[in-house]
């Protein structure tokens, strides 16, 4: 039977929290977690529903969770609550998070030239966020836009998924952003998205990886080759080589130029852009829900069952086409192997390693 974790916040996953023990008639605990905040949830609320199983569903509960609670009046998570959540509070668009973060930045701050000392980890319920590497990806960008400035980064924080504790400061750009944020009523806009894709299919990248399809064959459908393959493969090895490398990002939903006559890919809706064909991800499979939930299925039976938080997957529209975005981050404690074969990457490949190759390359690369 399900119970309620001892030391793990049940809704976000944050490790070592302090928690009460079972209490009152409802068999409710009390969490204190750094992310999500001083709550109570009741064992039904947490056996009875998603919470559990669905990034998604943690995400939202963890938000509202941030924001309706205090130290003083914990708020009580039952089943009721759970479903009163979830069909009247939705996750915030990518530019509201952006707002989010920094309001969080003014708060801090009180506007003062001050730095703000902060960890990635604790603030994916405050602004929104599915998850840590999300929160790191919007630092990136309000460091890349001038409205922070941050003491350690040299190189780009989205190629850093574990970067936590970080001390910046708003700049001149930021305090008048916050201002206009904190004196506006409407939702203000930031025009640049996170991981566009026309920017992903621009750059290559050592930690990008592009796919046609995670289990269509396009070969057999386009080209009517004969032989079929096992598609998914493909997808399950870069994430594997990802996991043993320093992270990184897949996008599927677009194949490169070269691998198609115009005559073969013309049997599908598509469209030119860059070096490639958008076809998108809908023509696998309509519900990306289901897309999703094959992807993870997939991950847990060729690679691990435990590996599932490391990765995120969120669907992008682009050019009329929807698209499988996959975050993987780097694993720090231990090695993950494809069907018991060993993968990293190499450049901008996706390489096997065996025998002494992969014990050297695992001396090399310490985990712990
Ligand atoms: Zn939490």
């Amino acid at each position: 039977m399900i119970e309620l974790p001892s030391a793990n916040c049940p809704v976000c996953e944050f490790e070592r929290i302090p928690s009460t023990p079972y209490h009152g008639a409802g068999r409710s605990r009390l969490y204190q977690c750094p992310n999500c905040g001083d709550f109570i949830i009741s064992l039904m609320a947490y056996r009875f529903t998603p919470i559990f199983n669905d990034a998604n569903t943690k995400a939202i509960v963890s938000h509202f969770i941030r924001n309706n609670t205090s130290s003083e009046n914990p708020i009580f998570i039952d089943r009721d609550k759970y479903e009163e959540i979830l069909s009247t509070f939705k996750l915030p668009t990518t530019s509201e998070q952006l707002n989010n973060l920094l309001q969080w930045f003014g708060y801090q701050s009180n506007n003062s030239l001050d730095s703000i000392d902060g960890f990635t980890k604790n603030l994916p319920a405050l602004i929104g966020a599915k998850n840590q590497q999300q929160v790191i990806n919007l630092l990136d960008r309000l460091l890349k836009d001038g409205y922070i400035e941050m003491e350690n980064p040299t190189i780009d924080l989205r190629d850093r998924p574990a970067f936590n504790g970080f001390c910046g400061h708003l700049t001149g750009k930021g305090i008048a952003k916050v201002d206009e944020l904190n004196h506006s009523k409407t939702f203000i806009n930031f025009n640049t998205p996170i991981l566009p894709i026309e920017k992903l299919l621009k750059e290559e990248n050592k930690n990008l990886e592009v796919k046609g399809s995670l289990q269509l064959d396009l070969n057999h459908l386009l080209k009517g080759s004969n032989k079929q393959k096992d598609v998914k493969i493909g997808v399950l090895k870069s994430i594997a080589a990802f996991l043993n490398s320093s992270g990184g990002y897949i996008l599927i939903g677009a194949v490169e130029m070269d691998k198609f006559k115009l005559s073969e890919i013309s049997k599908i809706r598509y469209k030119a852009f860059s070096n490639y064909y958008l076809i998108g991800v809908l023509i696998e499979n309509k519900n990306t829900d289901n897309y999703q939930l094959t992807l993870r299925d997939f991950i847990s039976s060729h690679i691990s069952k435990e590996v599932s938080g490391l990765i995120d997957i969120y669907f992008t529209e682009f050019e009329g086409f929807t698209f499988c975005n996959v975050v993987v981050n780097k694993a720090n404690h231990k090695w993950y192997y494809l069907d018991h074969k060993f993968f990293v990457r190499d450049g901008n490949r996706t390489v096997e390693l065996t025998d002494d190759d992969a014990d050297n390359y695992k001396n090399r690369n310490k985990r712990f």
